[in-house]
């Protein structure tokens, strides 16, 4: 198994590896710093060097168990080894947008008893959706802006800790973190990653975040539209 360096520490952008295989037009390395898509966090992009031929990285996937790094050119060989970089634009934006659609959950959640029933987050616009949530009109959007940049202008700390699979139930639980996405987490995941964002949230999610609210800048709702089953679709950039 690639081991996911990203999982410890969001802010690595460089690495060394050696590829472990390849395939026609990916290779499998033994460590990573490149955030596959999953989780509703889009894939991370960048490059690969053997220090004679540097590839681009289109795309990151787990397929068949294993972390696939799509390559646009022929593959290098089993064995090379390659440093990795990452786009750190990209990476970047999509930390800020993943721990804001945190707080934009927890938000509604709180003001509005809302789930999550899934996000996107990519850079330039992310979106969640939320139920039951049957209108969204102007007055609610601005409220739920205000609210949720009050919040981020309190620059509260973003920790990332690893907790036994009971130990992180029972302190997810104490918190009102929805249940839904705990029942989610297959039985044979014996160690969870715990967000927490100050004192104002808690999850259990394997993305990448920022460390500090602060990095955010603020939130700007744009449009929402309902996607079936009381299920709304919420649209939302960042602003600095
Ligand atoms: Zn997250």
């Amino acid at each position: 198994m690639t081991e996911l360096l990203h999982m410890r520490d969001n802010y690595l952008r460089e690495f060394q590896a050696i590829v472990k295989s390849v395939g026609d037009d990916y290779v499998v390395l033994d460590r990573t710093v490149f955030y596959p898509e999953g989780g509703g966090q889009s894939s991370d992009m960048g490059t690969l060097s053997d220090g004679s031929r540097t590839l681009n990285v289109t795309d990151i996937r787990k397929l068949e168990g294993e972390i696939r790094h799509k390559l646009d050119d022929a593959p290098f060989d089993v064995g090379t080894k390659v440093v990795g970089e990452v786009d750190w634009e990209r990476r970047y934006e999509n930390m800020r947008f993943h721990t804001c659609q945190h707080i934009l959950s927890r938000y509604l959640q709180i003001h509005y008893n809302v789930e999550t029933k899934g996000n996107h987050i990519t850079p330039g616009e992310s979106r969640a959706d939320y139920t039951p949530l049957e209108s969204f009109d102007e007055e609610m959007k601005r409220e739920v802006e205000a609210g949720v940049n009050e919040i981020l202008d309190r620059n509260l700390e973003v920790e990332i800790k690893f907790m036994p699979r009971a130990e992180a139930i029972k302190f997810l639980t104490e918190r009102d973190y929805q249940t839904r996405y705990l029942e989610m987490v297959p039985e044979s995941v014996q160690e969870f990653r715990i967000l927490i964002i100050g004192d104002y949230d808690v999850a259990s999610c394997a993305g990448t975040h920022v460390q500090n609210t602060s990095e955010i800048g603020h939130i700007q709702i744009g449009k929402s539209k309902n996607v079936g089953a009381g299920v709304r679709r919420i649209y939302f950039e960042l602003i600095k």
